[in-house]
């Protein structure tokens, strides 16, 4: 954060009241549109009650244990909340049993932001070192917990500070799946199943102004590059969302390079649901990445609260008219 210089002035009482004003507006944050901050420390905390659940594997029963907490959780905070369960028939024929959670704020509001986390786990750890650890699950702290930690936390935020403008949270399921349970090859078309279920069902009438979907976002060194799936599709919102985190000084994690990923905002752009993905291009495709050591431990708290802070913001200032 930003601080101001606090200015040097001759008379005790007047420098007080300097600092004073200095401190109040450190803690709004000099550049936000105001209002209550942030909190990466209930984000780290909403990872680890995640992962006490153990791998949201579709099928088992910490899935199912995580989504009455989650449908809960939620429930408590937002204007309404629909969970949305569907089947899907994999190709190596095994039938999930998959559900979207939909949580809406200011469900009336005509003009709506999208956040969208998947809150599934990857069954296996193919890119483990260890050969016996490929066929146990992801952990997913990174990969599930972080993203959907930081839009849970958002939501306590707003059921204490409604947001500007309608907001929605979309937490999928059935991201992670995509495997052959024999060779553990990464089978494409059995991913993003909740995100590919919500375009196909909704993709013709639901139009939020766009969406940010937030992927791997808890690791301590994040590199955020401008990710090429969204630049395709919303260009100008990976710009608004690029310029608002340098100006609130992160420039040097949200940085001006090219990455990304094929992830859940692929079917809702190609259903017309414009949408871009905030996600770490240094953390996807390098160990502990889908391995047995995606573990809360390694999350930071302070990441959490970055990008907390960012979609915040780009959310306040949406609703101020200021893009
Ligand atoms: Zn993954």
């Amino acid at each position: 954060m930003p601080r101001r210089p606090i200015s040097l002035v001759p008379h005790a009482g007047l420098a007080l009241i300097s600092l004073a004003l200095a401190t109040f507006s450190c803690q709004r944050g000099p550049e936000t549109a105001g209002g209550e901050r942030f909190s990466g420390a209930l984000a780290d905390s909403l990872v680890d009650r995640q992962l006490a659940f153990g791998p949201r594997v579709p099928g088992t029963e910490a899935h199912a244990e995580a989504l009455a907490w989650l449908t809960g959780y939620l429930g408590a905070r937002a204007d309404s909340v629909e969970t949305i369960a569907f089947t899907h028939v994999t190709t190596r024929s095994d039938t999930l049993e998959l559900t979207n959670v939909f949580a809406r704020f200011r469900p009336a509001e005509p003009a709506r932001i999208l956040l969208v986390a998947h809150w599934d786990s990857r069954p296996v750890a193919e890119r483990s070192a260890d050969p016996a650890a490929r066929r146990q699950p992801v952990p997913g702290a990174n990969d599930g917990a972080s993203g959907v930690a930081v839009l849970l936390a958002l939501a306590d935020l707003f059921a204490r500070e409604p947001p500007p403008l309608g907001v929605d949270i979309l937490l999928t399921d059935g991201e992670d799946w995509g495997h052959d349970p024999v060779t553990l090859e990464t089978l494409g078309e059995d991913m993003l199943l909740g995100a590919r279920h919500f375009a196909r069902t909704r993709g013709e009438t639901y139009r939020p102004l766009y969406g940010i979907l937030l992927d791997l976002v808890g690791s301590p060194d994040p590199v955020f590059a401008r990710d090429g799936i969204s630049l395709q599709y919303a260009p100008e919102v990976v710009s608004r969302v690029w310029v608002v985190a340098a100006e609130l000084g992160y420039g040097d994690i949200f940085v001006d390079r090219i990455g990304g990923a094929t992830d859940d905002h692929l079917p809702l752009n190609e259903a017309g649901i414009r949408t871009i993905d905030i996600i770490d291009s240094a953390f996807l495709g390098e160990p502990p990445w889908h391995t047995t050591e995606d573990t809360a431990d390694k999350i930071s708290a302070r990441t959490l609260g970055i990008v907390g802070e960012v979609v915040l913001e780009v959310i306040r200032r949406q609703g101020a008219g200021g893009f």
